[in-house]
């Protein structure tokens, strides 16, 4: 699955000047709520990461995303794999597990999230049904932007990477691109600015 093409098909793959959530610069950006507002797309593409974990036979009793981004991926894929969903939300930062959702003992649980970079928010949430008792099993994503190392790829895991590397992490691919410090980046001395995606309509 050519996943970098699905995202441009779909307008997701966004060319400009972005400031990107690590506080990074980047020339572009990819908008996974974009390629999930057809419903076929997004059910296509949790199916090809459910028959890579599938392939795996890792036993799996819930999926849990971070909200916002992680919550239709990760619907989708418990949909393909047959398990409940659960998501956390940060409240004043703080990630927690709200609306009721529990998880027992020793259950046992993959993280999705639409895009892993640094698994950062992946982790936050790992902790979060950790601590109630849960057993987090795998990390998932649709698209690895290339700092972890995903099961399928011969990628080095990069340092910035924060995942465990004794979990599997299963992504349908990735997706890389440049990404620059501030005081590094060609396009603001090109004289533009970077804007915070979602900022101007996209
Ligand atoms: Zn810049």
């Amino acid at each position: 699955m050519d996943l970098k093409s699905i995202y441009k098909s779909q307008n997701a793959l966004l060319e400009g000047h972005f400031l990107l959530s690590s506080g990074k610069h980047s020339q572009f950006y990819l908008q996974s709520a974009k390629v999930l507002e057809d419903p076929t797309v997004a059910q296509q593409l949790a199916q090809e990461l459910a028959s890579q974990i599938k392939k795996a036979n890792i036993e799996i009793d819930t999926v849990c995303s971070p909200a916002l981004g992680g919550i239709l991926a990760g619907y989708e894929l418990a949909r393909a794999l047959g398990v409940r969903f659960i998501f956390t939300e940060r409240v004043e930062k703080i990630m927690t597990l709200r609306r009721g959702f529990e998880v027992s003992k020793d259950e046992k649980i993959i993280i999705c999230e639409d895009i892993i970079t640094t698994g950062g928010s992946a982790l936050e949430a790992s902790a979060v049904v950790e601590k109630l008792g849960a057993k987090v099993v795998a990390y998932s994503a649709l698209a690895n932007r290339g700092f972890c190392k995903a099961k399928n790829s011969d990628n080095a895991q990069k340092p910035e990477c924060k995942l465990p590397t004794d979990i599997p992490f299963f992504a349908i691919d990735s997706i890389e691109f440049e990404m620059y410090e501030a005081q590094n980046c060609p396009l603001c001395k090109d004289g533009s600015q970077a804007i915070k995606p979602g900022s101007r309509g996209n």
